[in-house]
């Protein structure tokens, strides 16, 4: 990579931002197509996100992703909101356009294009969300846009599920608790198992979300949000099971892609992305 004062800057504004694997792909991408461009974690403290915004303009970044916990904090400091970013009522990724700051969310499409790539049945059904944070908004989102209303969650702190029914009034929302008899209905009921909590992410690999495998459907889908490690442990029982299971790597690379084609124009190399991932695995 040869940077100059002519290379573009873009960068992920997080706390922590050290384990993201972002500027490894995207830096990867921009060399191989060799388009001007570098990419670099900033780590930002919240009380400082104010400041670290304003530093970016000041030195000429032309855009950025955003995550943890800065996702919702930046939208009232940017110009203008995408209907993506309105949607899903987070912004993930900054693009300047002019002299304007506008939010985006690639979240929520980055999810769908991963089942839509494993050939997941997208036909409106009842599905079952496993945790209730910023991931899980961005999932309803997707679905919302497929045409999916009815949605179970499993959390262990119902109130987190109120303010999902004020972004998205025109669904239907059920919460269960993790192992409570409907937990064990929703298990037996839903086609789409997604898990958006952290359970087993890397270092913890063992560890496994609550899950009565014996109620689960035949068919039923199971998808895991996780992206290290390549497949959680929740989706190696499922693997065993004979179920069809999605890791949170499609997420990583679509949300990436689009994020990509924001800044650039230009269609990013997707097999690439899957390359630099078992790369740094
Ligand atoms: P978040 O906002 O912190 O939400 C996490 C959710 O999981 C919360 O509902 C939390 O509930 C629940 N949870 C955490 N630990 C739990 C436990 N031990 N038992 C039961 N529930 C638990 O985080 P997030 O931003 O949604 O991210 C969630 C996961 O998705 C992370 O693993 C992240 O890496 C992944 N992710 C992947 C992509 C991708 O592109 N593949 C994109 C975004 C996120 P409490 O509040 O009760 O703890």
């Amino acid at each position: 990579m040869n940077i100059t004062g002519k290379t573009k800057k873009l960068g992920i504004l997080g706390c922590p931002v050290e384990h993201s694997f972002s500027p490894r792909l995207h830096n990867a991408a921009f060399a191989a197509l060799k388009i001007d461009y570098v990419y670099v974690p900033l780590p930002v403290q919240p009380e400082e996100l104010a400041t670290a915004f304003a530093g970016m303009k000041t030195l000429g970044f032309v855009g950025a992703n955003v995550t943890i916990p800065h996702k919702i904090a930046i939208m009232p400091m940017l110009d203008e909101l995408d209907e993506s970013a309105k949607l899903v009522g987070a912004v993930n990724t900054l693009v300047k356009k002019e002299e304007l700051w506008i939010g985006y969310n690639t979240d929520a499409i980055g999810f769908i294009a991963s089942l839509k790539n494993h050939q997941v049945d997208l036909t409106p059904q009842p599905v079952l969300i496993l945790g209730a944070g910023g991931a899980a908004r961005a999932v309803v989102a997707g679905l919302i846009i497929e045409g999916f209303q009815e949605f179970y969650f499993a959390v262990r702190r119902p109130a987190q599920v109120e303010p999902m029914k004020e972004q998205f009034k025109n669904a239907v929302f059920h919460t269960v608790t993790f192992n409570s008899i409907g937990y064990n209905d929703a298990l037996s009921m839903a086609c789409l198992i997604i898990n958006t909590t952290p359970i087993g992410m890397s270092p913890r690999i063992d560890d496994m979300v609550p899950c009565n495998f014996s109620k689960l459907k035949a068919d039923a889908v199971l998808c895991d949000l996780i992206y290290n490690p390549t497949k959680t442990a929740f989706l190696h029982e499922g693997t065993k099971r004979g179920h069809k299971v999605v890791s949170g790597q499609g997420m990583l690379v679509e949300q990436g892609l689009k994020a990509f084609e924001l800044w650039t124009g230009v269609t990013g190399p997707r097999d690439l992305y899957y390359q630099e991932i078992r790369n740094i695995l």
